[in-house]
């Protein structure tokens, strides 16, 4: 969004808590979709420095079932979606970052409130600074500070939490799963859950579980996630119907664990356009990760949100546009997202998946 304001002249800062530019692991892989990611890539001048990046067996996938065995192979077919290239999380950071402005990222600014002052809002932060804007647009994530000033509407579980995993150095720290994945990425599912892995291009290996369980299990459960003994221990009790290929992915200290409760929007989620505030990517729009569109969804938000303030003349109607667009567009994907969430997640999600795939190929 800010680079592809600024390169049509606006004046632009971005408030970010991260300390720094490397202050945390990025997660997994994404594959860029052609009419959403690839779309506001291009018209931010930046689709050769993400075609010198992208990691072209990085979409190879295997579908697997909890047994260990490969069901679908695309390795051995020679597939390649070309259409949705992948790329790391931290290269392509680097290269929106270095798209912009030097000093248009102001680090270690954790937003904390805001109040409406002349036309636009003072914004104060944890770091006890204050800055005035004129537009606020918020895209501070699936937990944002900045919605509760457009909207209460509050998200609804969706029934599957993840524990998110990175295993560093993965050639040596799990290389059975590491060779298994031969680069690209596992989507292995059984028993009523389901495990996500995918190889990451400075060798480390970014996976997610899935089961369902209560919204508040990952305060009740009695699992410290801090402690790597006491999530194995989780693992081998919940997962003890998968093959012991997976329990590798354990059995290394040398990984970093998150837990994640999955959440959505309602369909029929609405507000009240101001007109000095909006909010793009999962601040808007949050859903769970099994279609694959969460960043491709934030991305063209910024993609259109610009394009109207630069067509638009009054900036009100321009975020009505946006706005009336963009939850329309987020209330189809949030569908689609929630179907394979539930889908996945029943006794035949492998078959699911499996007709999913080749209903593509036809
Ligand atoms: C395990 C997992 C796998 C996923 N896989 C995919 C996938 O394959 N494809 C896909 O398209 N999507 C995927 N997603 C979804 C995707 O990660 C999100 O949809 C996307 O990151 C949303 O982008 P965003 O910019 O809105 O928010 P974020 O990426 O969450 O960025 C928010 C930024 O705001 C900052 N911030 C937060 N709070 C504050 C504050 N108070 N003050 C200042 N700064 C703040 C954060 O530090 C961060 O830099 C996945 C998600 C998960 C959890």
């Amino acid at each position: 969004m800010a680079r592809l304001l600024q390169q049509e002249g606006f004046t632009i800062k971005v408030y970010e808590r991260d300390l720094d530019k490397d202050a945390r692991v990025q997660g997994a892989n994404l594959d860029l979709h052609e009419e959403s990611g690839l779309a506001a890539l291009k018209k931010a001048n930046l689709l050769d420095a993400f075609y010198a990046n992208h990691l072209p067996d990085a979409g190879k996938l295997r579908l697997m079932d909890n047994d260990g065995k490969i069901h679908l192979d695309d390795h051995a077919d020679g597939h390649v979606a070309e259409h949705r290239p992948e790329i790391d999380r931290g290269p392509l950071r680097k290269i929106l970052l270095e798209s912009l402005q030097p000093g248009t990222v102001v680090w270690d600014s954790q937003f904390v409130s805001m109040k409406k002052e002349n036309e636009g809002w003072k914004l104060l932060f944890k770091n006890g600074k204050e800055y005035y804007a004129d537009i606020v647009i918020g895209a501070d994530g699936a937990n944002s500070k900045i919605r509760p000033y457009l909207s209460d509407i509050k998200p609804i579980y969706s029934g599957v939490t993840i524990i998110e995993g990175n295993i560093y150095d993965a050639g040596k720290n799990a290389p059975v799963i590491f060779n298994l994945l031969k680069g690209g990425k596992i989507f292995a599912l059984g028993n009523e859950q389901s495990i996500i892995l995918s190889t990451k291009g400075d060798g480390s290996i970014a996976f997610y579980t899935g089961e369902k369980v209560d919204s508040n299990w990952v305060k009740e459960s009695g699992i410290d996630f801090k402690n790597l003994a006491d999530v194995k221990k989780w693992f081998e009790t919940n997962f003890s119907n998968w093959d012991g290929i997976y329990h590798e992915l354990f059995a290394t200290d040398k990984m970093s664990i998150v837990p994640r409760p999955l959440y959505h929007y309602t369909a029929d989620q609405y507000w009240t356009t101001q007109s000095n505030l909006t909010i793009i990517g999962d601040a808007a729009h949050r859903m769970p990760p099994y279609a694959g569109e969460g960043v491709n969804m934030a991305m063209l938000d910024a993609l259109e949100l610009s394009e109207e303030l630069l067509h638009t003349e009054n900036i009100k109607s321009a975020f009505e546009n946006y706005e009336s667009k963009m939850l329309e567009r987020a209330k189809d994907v949030t569908a689609i997202t929630m179907q394979n969430t539930v889908e996945l997640h029943r006794p035949d999600g492998l078959q699911y998946i499996l007709d999913m795939f080749d209903s593509f190929n036809q």
